[in-house]
């Protein structure tokens, strides 16, 4: 969460540093800030303010930013302090000759700050933040990197942070523990960001930071080395991949809808060269060092946040389908801090978009400290969580920018469709089987298609109900959990109280909430269990409620028994997840539109969640 960038170089640091903050904003967009330093006056400049980056644009009309080569620039979101001007970063020591920016949480501000301020310094922010500005003026006594350092050393927690020092105008300091920094270098420039997406617009030459690096940056060179030691480490620079295009809106109105509408290349990105025919199974390359340790694995854990924990759990029923390996699903936050059984057969994968979230990184360590063998599913190339794991599956969706994770989920649910039919054909399928299959996975990209082109259905229902302060999302079996992700992705970004539930557990509790005001969104596909969620619409309509049905084309009984009824193409009931989210997706984006609402930056949201 939060986006950072820096830069030093021969141009003007405000444009560059704006302009990375923009491709920035949906990692964080409380507040906003930037930090010069002047060329006239080798003064530190802060500017910052509450709101989004184009209320700080707005102040710089009235409070104007000086000529400068070298800056940070920030974009909040909050942990500690509220959301307001004093509290957005860049945070300054108490002579305005140290600012930095900061992503992440120092655990032991509250130690640190009082014995600063026992020492003479004055705070000025609720943040925790602002403690590591006066830390490091505290052991500042000329030498910038020594001072960093010190002050790194006493601080417990999670940080990605770039410093200025007024008196060094020719150096920023970068260092990273458990937040994310990468570093991109072109001809007499460097830029510092927390993703990649604020670069590539200068350079596709980046360094991607490690845990506990801490990098001395002018603009033509960088000393790296760690927090302990002052030992030189190799600045390796990598190409990225990303290209300008794929980060922008494309004529879309949002990221969201975009992204939306790229799931049918983004599925085929992630099945290209995984299909093999010829042996009826798919091909992961990315994981064939590790794959006896799976099929030899006495359990499978599977753990993740969010949408990704919403894919996972369709990993498990899509895994048991095909092997006979238990598998478990775990949110990361609580396999962390649990005594989860772990023997030398157990193998955790840990999935992430980001490739950066924090309890999901956590609980890859943690895994890989009781002996498992751990694998990742990640979309980010080159993020931690890819690069601590023995082996993994990159989702190749390409960037995800809106906050609702929406091609990320489908390209995730794809690799573990191809996981589970590359461990089937070890266990339980046959060859007919597994090309039957694999015939049919190339068939959902133009099934996603379709039903992107048959969206005025969606339309009209979501003005029936866009006004309506609760929803009940149900399905089962394989579409149980997209229930869940239907229901989040309502939550998310159109702020209306929406339940996921397994259709069948309705009877247990839920069916008190039912009325005509709450409508129910049921998944109710021709598979094996049709006839089941069949009884529990009637169940709901017994109850006067609103149903909307997600059902298959060719479907005669459901049009008769529900209110409104969105038709998609039928496929395996293993893989319609794939399918049955998108009119979900859809729904979501269109109330939230409706509403009135900023779809690519839901309040309280980021994207990346890189805090615990
Ligand atoms: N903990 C810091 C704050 O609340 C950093 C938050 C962020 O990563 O944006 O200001």
């Amino acid at each position: 969460m939060c986006g950072i960038v820096g830069y030093i170089g021969n141009k003007d640091s405000l444009s560059i540093l704006m302009d990375g903050l923009k491709r920035l904003e949906y990692r964080g967009y409380d507040s906003s800030g930037v930090s010069l330093i002047c060329r006239e006056t080798s003064k530190i400049k802060t500017i910052k303010k509450a709101g989004k980056i184009k209320d700080l644009e707005e102040l710089f009309k009235t409070n104007k930013p000086c000529k400068s080569n070298v800056g940070i620039a920030h974009t909040r979101w909050a942990t500690h302090g509220e959301p307001n001007d004093i509290n957005a970063h860049p945070h300054n020591d108490c002579f305005n000759k140290i600012s930095l920016v900061h992503n992440g949480i120092i655990e032991n501000y509250r130690t640190l700050k009082n014995y600063l301020i026992q020492k003479g310094h004055t705070f000025v922010s609720d943040t925790d933040t602002e403690v590591l500005a006066h830390l490091i003026e505290h052991f500042y006594k000329g030498d910038p990197m020594v001072a960093v350092k010190k002050a790194l050393n006493r601080v417990d927690g999670t940080y990605g942070i770039v410093v200025l020092f007024s008196e060094h105008p020719d150096i920023v300091i970068a260092a990273r523990k458990g937040s994310p920094l990468v570093i991109g270098k072109s001809d007499n420039q460097m830029i510092i960001a927390s993703d990649a997406s604020a670069i590539i617009a200068h350079t596709n030459q980046v360094l991607y930071m490690q845990d506990g690096d801490v990098a001395y940056i002018t603009k033509n060179d960088i000393e790296l080395s760690t927090v302990e030691s002052n030992d030189a480490l190799d600045a390796e620079f990598v190409e990225i991949e990303m290209t300008l295009s794929q980060i922008e809106k494309g004529g879309y109105e949002h990221f969201m809808l975009k992204e939306i509408f790229e799931q049918p290349d983004s599925l085929r990105d992630t099945m290209t060269g995984r299909l093999d025919k010829e042996n009826g199974t798919a091909r992961l390359n990315g994981i064939k060092d590790y794959f006896k340790n799976l099929t030899d694995a006495d359990r499978i854990i599977i753990t993740a946040c969010g949408t990704s924990w919403h894919a996972s759990l369709i990993g498990k029923y899509l895994i048991e389908s095909y092997t006979n390996i238990p598998v478990e699903v775990d949110y990361a936050s609580e396999f962390r801090y649990r005594n989860p059984i772990i023997t030398e057969r157990t193998v955790l994968i840990v999935v992430s978009q980001s490739g950066e979230t924090a309890d999901t990184l956590a609980a890859l360590r943690e895994g890989k400290s009781k002996g498992a063998t751990v694998l990742g599913i990640c979309n980010v190339v080159g993020s931690t969580i890819a690069r601590e794991t023995d082996a993994g599956i990159y989702t190749h969706a390409g960037p995800e920018i809106g906050v609702a994770s929406t091609k990320a989920f489908t390209a995730q649910v794809m690799a573990f469709i191809l996981l589970s039919i590359a461990l089937g054909r070890k266990k339980l399928l046959s060859f007919d089987q597994g090309l039957s299959l694999i015939k049919e996975i190339e068939q959902l990209p133009s099934k996603i298609s379709e039903i992107l082109h048959d969206k005025n259905k969606i339309d009209s229902i979501c003005r029936k109900s866009y006004k309506k302060k609760n929803f009940l999302y149900l399905g089962r079996g394989f579409n149980f959990p997209v229930a869940l992700e239907g229901a989040l992705k309502l939550k998310e970004i159109s702020y209306i109280h929406a339940e996921g539930y397994p259709a069948a557990e309705m009877k247990h509790g839920p069916i008190a909430l039912i009325d005509e005001n709450m409508p129910a969104l049921v998944i109710a596909l021709k598979d094996s269990i049709y006839e089941k969620i069949i009884s529990n619409i009637k169940e709901i309509k017994a109850r006067k409620g609103y149903v909307i049905a997600i059902a298959n084309k060719g479907d005669k009984i459901l049009k008769d028994i529900v209110d409104d009824v969105i038709y998609i193409p039928e496929t395996k009931e293993e893989f319609s997840p794939i399918l049955s989210v998108i009119p979900l997706q859809l729904i979501a984006y269109k109330i939230a539109v409706m509403r009135g609402l900023d779809v690519d930056m839901p309040r309280n949201l980021a994207k990346s969640v890189t805090v615990e």
